[in-house]
């Protein structure tokens, strides 16, 4: 057993900080403003450290190293995170380099030698497009249709609260989404398909929402009124859609959690350089226990969190590298729990802080607030709600006659 990391995954570690600390911070304002979206200087200096083709294999002009995909995926992120506590950087990277990951895994060799060398070089966005306005938890009664057609698939229908729709707009293809559609509805979830649906195309239409935070990165709605998509996108196999998707959530979910990890880290630093400094009635405020038992219960749940995201990145790697190794129950699990506790704990660190700081805590000269902001949209639902991720661990736990989701097909997650 080994709780470190390699000699280069700590080098590589440190270049994040120092780059981080150096290109990102200073400008996690300006993108919580959300006009500039994430700065051009911003993603060169991400692709210099080799960040978005850390999931791509070298013959489409990544740097993966296989088997340690999820892990320097977990490093990368958690260094983002902790620089732009909006989120926002942080996860257009992780939406962008984890559904490249999914690319790779399930595309056609034309569509990998499209798309993968241009993420590898920050040219595009690439993100998930699967919730509908009829809800986003139950995926197995999704409504978007696609038809075979002579050249592919034809689809109509429409997505809500999809990540990344004014980049997809603005960047063109082959930015896209990993998108889930019914290919025969009779069948339900068993008649689904994953189709990389091509920005701009053609029919297509988007709508960008006013959100409360993770102001660098548009979510928004997207309408396909005969939309068609040529036959090379199709991801996997035709009406196994369901499952290669529940099968790329679990390195999602890791990449998010990371995001968290990291974010919360910096927040419980900010708190404790504040309040060692801050003095009221002559002594600093950390000498107070109501204070410092308060940021010490965060951050004893911080350190389990963090060894437990460890965890599941290392059980991600290993099962690729070793098929069956680790059961996918037991994965879930592990990436369901801290899913489930990484976002409400750093909502409380961030509210914590907050009142740490006192009214200066109610301005915009911290970051906690917009870090509260951020962190919220991962309690709200993106990646799963809270409440599917304890029905995950339920069924996973005691079988499906615990699971939630049965009466669906109970295969969610
Ligand atoms: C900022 C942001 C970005 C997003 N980006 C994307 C994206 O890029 N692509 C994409 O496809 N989607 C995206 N989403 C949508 C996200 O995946 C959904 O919010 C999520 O799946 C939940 O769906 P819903 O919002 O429709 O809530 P619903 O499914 O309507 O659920 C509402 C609430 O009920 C809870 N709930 C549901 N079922 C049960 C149950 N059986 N028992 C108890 N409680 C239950 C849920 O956890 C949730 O809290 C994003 C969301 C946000 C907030």
């Amino acid at each position: 057993m080994d709780f470190s990391y390699s000699t280069e995954q700590e080098l590589f570690r440190q270049s994040m900080r120092e780059w981080v600390v150096k290109n990102l911070e200073p400008r996690a304002r300006e993108i919580d403003n959300g006009e500039v979206g994430i700065p051009k200087e911003v993603i060169s200096g991400l692709v210099d450290l080799g960040v978005f083709g850390m999931s791509i294999p070298e013959e489409y002009g990544g740097n993966a190293i296989p088997g340690e995909e999820p892990i320097y995926g977990m490093i990368a992120i958690q260094e983002i995170a902790r620089g732009d506590l909006s989120m926002s950087t942080s996860v257009y990277t992780l939406l962008t380099a984890g559904w490249a990951y999914i690319v790779n895994r399930f595309g056609t060799r034309q569509l990998k030698e499209e798309v993968l060398p241009r993420v590898a070089r920050g040219e595009i966005f690439v993100g998930a497009s699967l919730t509908e306005p009829g809800g986003g938890s139950d995926l197995a009664n999704i409504k978007t249709r696609a038809t075979k057609s002579s050249g592919g698939y034809v689809v109509n229908g429409e997505k809500a609260y999809i990540s990344g729709v004014k980049e997809c707009e603005r960047l063109g293809w082959p930015s896209g989404h990993c998108t889930l559609v019914s290919t025969d509805p009779d069948k339900g979830y068993r008649g689904q398909t994953y189709l990389f649906v091509p920005a701009n195309s053609p029919g297509m239409s988007y709508s960008v929402y006013e959100d409360m935070g993770r102001m660098g990165l548009s979510t928004g709605g997207v309408v396909y009124r005969d939309v068609e998509v040529p036959e090379y996108c199709l991801l996997g196999e035709e009406g196994r859609g369901f499952y290669h998707l529940m099968q790329s959530f679990n390195l999602g979910r890791l990449l998010v959690v990371s995001a968290c990890t990291g974010a919360i880290e910096r927040g419980l630093e900010i708190s404790a350089e504040y309040c060692k400094q801050r003095h009221t009635f002559g002594r600093p405020l950390i000498k107070n226990e109501a204070i410092s038992f308060e940021m010490v219960n965060d951050w004893m749940q911080f350190d389990l969190l963090k060894l437990n995201v460890q965890r599941a990145a290392w059980m991600i790697a290993h099962e690729s590298q070793n098929p069956g190794s680790i059961s996918y129950t037991d994965i879930n699990k592990t990436i369901a729990t801290c899913k489930c506790l990484a976002p409400t704990l750093g909502h409380d660190v961030a509210r914590h802080g907050m009142i740490y700081h006192g009214a200066f805590g109610y301005t915009k000269e911290t970051p906690l607030e917009m870090m509260l902001r951020g962190i919220m949209s991962y309690e709200v639902g993106a990646e799963g709600g809270l409440n599917v991720m304890r029905g995950i661990i339920a069924r996973d736990l005691w079988g499906d006659v615990a699971s939630p989701f049965k009466s669906q097909g109970g295969h969610y997650g």
